[in-house]
């Protein structure tokens, strides 16, 4: 008896491309809000040097300048104490011309999360974190969706993979990726588990999976022995290997063979964040000039 081994070819989500369709759209109603008088304004604060967070920050910037998105950096010494970032942040709760206040994570150790993610103004947070924003989340009433999995939510609509009645399995529950990922999807009918760290044989839960996200942060954490043939792959991580290349969670080579879908790192999640930082700037100062305060 010969067995036959199915094969597949994943398409390639392409989070470059796709993040530039939608960036598109931003800027012409970037240039809509312009001709009406209002120009969005984005505050990037930053405390501290990590070179990570500095990429991060620049490609923020670039990508606001790109879209027409006016772009407001403010730079702080590793060893400020946190009541000067305070302080900063009432500064522009106020502000006419600041529409979106983001504060680039990691913080230095002297900072407590919290007080900084809670002063930022509910009707400022473009990065969703502040618990009136997490709330609405988990009841579906979502003011700004946290970016990293509001742009998977897009590559999978843009690919249109209905999540409807599948089974999502996101491994990874952070804060800002995980758990707002796995409600995100819950609130579009998916029926949802979530691994972790602890989690015991992960592969008996990531086989399940017909979409599988993964945002651990460590590479190669999923093999194809671990996925459905034809289970649809996003990858978040982003992982810089000794050699310098960088890397997602998951065997990508493995499974394009196994995969219907897959998303490359770099070029896939990573793009997608940035443009629905965009998105959330731009649906905020929309949502400002309509309550015309
Ligand atoms: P994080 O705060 O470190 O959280 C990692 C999560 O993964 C935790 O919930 C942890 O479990 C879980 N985890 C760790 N090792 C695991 C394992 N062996 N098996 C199962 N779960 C495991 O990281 P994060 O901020 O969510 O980011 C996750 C990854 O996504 C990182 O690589 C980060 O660089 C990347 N990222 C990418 C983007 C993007 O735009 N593409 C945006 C944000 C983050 P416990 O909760 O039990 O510790």
């Amino acid at each position: 008896m010969h067995l036959r081994v199915q094969r597949m070819t994943a398409k390639i989500i392409n989070g470059v491309a796709i993040g530039a369709e939608i960036r598109k759209g931003i800027a012409r109603d970037v240039d809509q809000l312009k001709a009406g008088g209002l120009t969005p304004g984005l505050a990037v604060v930053m405390v501290g040097a990590d070179p990570a967070s500095a990429i991060y920050v620049r490609n923020k910037l670039r990508a606001c300048a790109e879209v027409g998105i006016r772009s407001f950096k403010y730079e702080f010494a590793e060893d400020t104490k946190p009541q000067a970032v305070l302080d900063l942040i009432r500064e522009l709760n106020a502000r006419a011309d600041v529409h979106g206040i983001l504060v680039q994570l990691p913080l230095p150790p002297q900072f407590a999360l919290a007080p900084i993610l809670q002063t930022i103004s509910a009707d400022k947070d473009v990065d969703g974190f502040h618990l009136y924003n997490v709330g609405g989340l988990v009841v579906g009433n979502t003011v700004f969706p946290p970016c990293t999995p509001y742009g998977v939510v897009k590559l999978l609509e843009h690919e249109g993979i209905g999540v409807e009645g599948k089974n999502v399995v996101v491994v990874g529950a952070s804060n800002i990726v995980g758990k707002p990922m796995a409600l995100m999807l819950m609130q579009r009918d998916a029926t949802v588990c979530i691994c972790h760290a602890k989690t015991r044989d992960l592969a008996q839960f990531t086989i399940l999976a017909d979409i599988l996200v993964v945002a651990a942060g460590k590479p190669r954490l999923i093999l194809p022995q671990m996925v459905r043939t034809g289970a649809v792959v996003v990858d978040v991580g982003i992982n810089r290997l000794p050699s310098g290349r960088l890397v997602g969670d998951t065997d990508f080579d493995g499974l394009m063979e196994k995969a219907s879908y897959i998303t490359p790192v770099p070029g896939g999640v990573g793009p997608m964040t940035v443009t629905m930082l965009l998105a959330n700037t731009l649906a905020s100062a929309k949502r400002i000039a309509q309550r015309g305060t």
